[in-house]
């Protein structure tokens, strides 16, 4: 316990001054040794492989012990995400609540420096060159629950807010986050700060994912193997056929070579028969003869 205890005082100390060196109010972080032992009205819509959670509002964190073991998950990772979590919360005040949750996610994920659920900017290549990625705004609404989907919309989070830090820069994107209320959206007040539409903003990101991210690279050299397979395929069907041709021609061979054997033998014992006279007997005499020779 004390090691949890730790690395939430380490890393709140090396969060604050990201935060305008927030003075930090009480929170809580309950470690539980198993998800088994959580009440049900805690855990729902809580993923059952989210290593941690935030409750915002009620500063509260929960730590999962046996998830953060079975997905592999750093403590560290896991401590950090959850108090972006509380920290960005407590920086918004009681207008966080109109933060999207993508942000919120998004800004987790680039300030711990780690994914959640396996996410990567390298799932989402395929999906933005296909043209099947919808816009952030969709996870603004709902943030999907089943486990593909919600990794894909971890993934578009991180990947879309740190481009936005790294192009706009953090202060930039906490200003925004502090004028979001009830009357400006997130995405109203990025618009305002800026000066492009979401359109563009996500048009640009797109653009970077693809060509400037060096994602687009390392999802093809992750791929490399079932890519060499495909190319291979047909050298490989054509050295197959190769091999079966060649060796029904050698069973081939070798029944006619039984063939010949068989009938030489047949033609031995007729000869030998027409030279002993064609009788049986004469057969029986030389062979009993054989071997006082
Ligand atoms: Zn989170």
């Amino acid at each position: 316990m004390s090691q949890v205890e730790d690395v939430v005082a380490r890393e709140i100390a090396d969060l604050q001054p990201l935060f305008d060196d927030l003075e930090v109010e009480r929170f809580f972080v309950h470690v539980h040794a198993a998800r088994a032992d959580l009440p049900e009205t805690l855990v729902a819509g809580v993923h059952g492989d989210a290593p941690g959670f935030a409750l915002l509002g009620r500063h509260q964190i929960h730590l999962v012990l046996d998830v953060i073991a079975r997905t592999g998950a750093t403590m560290k990772g896991v401590i950090r995400h959850e108090l972006v979590h509380e920290l960005l919360d407590q920086y918004c005040g009681q207008d966080g609540r109109y933060l999207p949750r993508w942000f919120h996610e998004g800004l987790a994920q680039t300030l711990a420096g780690d994914t959640y659920l396996g996410a990567s900017e390298e799932d989402l290549v395929w999906r933005v060159s296909a043209g099947s990625l919808r816009s952030i705004d969709v996870l603004d609404r709902s943030f999907p629950s089943a486990t593909t989907q919600r990794r894909t919309a971890y993934s578009h989070s991180f990947s879309y807010v740190s481009w936005l830090v790294r192009e706009y820069g953090l202060p930039a994107l906490l200003r925004v986050a502090r004028y979001t209320d009830s009357s400006t959206t997130f995405a109203r007040a990025l618009v305002a700060h800026a000066e492009r539409s979401t359109l563009e903003l996500e048009d640009r990101w797109r653009d970077y994912l693809l060509h400037g991210s060096g994602a687009r690279w390392r999802s093809l050299f992750s791929n490399w193997f079932s890519l060499l397979l495909i190319l291979a395929l047909p050298v490989l069907v054509l050295a197959l056929r190769r091999r079966l041709d060649s060796e029904v021609r050698a069973a081939r061979r070798l029944a006619q070579r039984a063939a010949q054997d068989r009938r030489a033998a047949e033609a031995r014992e007729a000869e030998l028969r027409a030279r002993a006279g064609g009788g049986d007997r004469g057969l029986e005499e030389e062979a009993d003869d054989a071997p006082l020779r």
